[in-house]
């Protein structure tokens, strides 16, 4: 059924200016939802207290805050390595290289892409096989879990979690 919200005339001068206001001034996917709330109440970021893991998130059907974005992209990242040829061509290694860079030039949190830029200059992305791949993918989010003080994931459990489902058969 059609969304109700949404109107015909999304471009129209209501919804533009509408765009203005939210989209514009502020990036929410740069910001966890908690401090794009205290912009939209305060008119301005403020600190998010609650921090990341008691930080309340946005509802279904709402543009992605950080953490969400997050998430969403690192289930694809590494679904994507964990499905990556076993024997990759030269031109796929070069294609996937190719994408990391221009995945890194564009996602939209701004400060994330920043640093993942630095971790791809001190670190290229290891495109020769499925497992190297999946390992160098593993290594690059540990880095993101290292900064912000999460748990670090262990690599060699990486396939499991993304391709065969774990051992116990608890994703069977
Ligand atoms: P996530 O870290 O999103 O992990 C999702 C799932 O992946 C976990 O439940 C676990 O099963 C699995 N997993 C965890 N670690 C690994 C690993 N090393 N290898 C394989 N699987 C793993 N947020 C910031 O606040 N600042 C940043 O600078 C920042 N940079 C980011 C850069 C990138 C490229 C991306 C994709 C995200 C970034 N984020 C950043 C978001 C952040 O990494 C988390 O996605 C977000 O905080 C939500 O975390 P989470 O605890 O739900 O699990």
């Amino acid at each position: 059924m059609a969304n109700p919200k949404r109107g015909s005339h999304l471009f129209g001068e209501e919804n533009l200016s509408h765009y203005r206001d939210r989209g514009e001034k502020h990036c929410r996917a740069c910001e966890s939802f908690q401090t794009w709330r205290n912009f939209r109440e305060k008119g301005k970021p403020g600190e998010d207290k609650n921090k990341e893991q008691n930080s309340p998130t946005s509802s279904d059907e709402c543009p992605l805050d950080r953490e969400e974005l997050g998430r969403n992209s690192w289930s694809f990242l590494h679904t994507m390595a964990a499905y990556y040829p076993k024997k990759p061509t030269d031109e796929q290694k070069k294609s996937m290289t190719q994408f990391m860079d221009i995945f890194a030039q564009f996602y939209p949190c701004k400060d994330c892409a920043k640093d993942l830029r630095k971790s791809l200059k001190n670190s290229r992305p290891a495109v020769q096989d499925r497992y190297t791949f999946s390992n160098w993918m593993c290594q690059i989010h540990n880095e993101v879990n290292k900064k912000l003080g999460k748990s670090e994931f262990d690599c060699s459990l990486v396939l499991e979690r993304w391709r065969t489902g774990w051992k116990d058969g608890s994703c069977d």
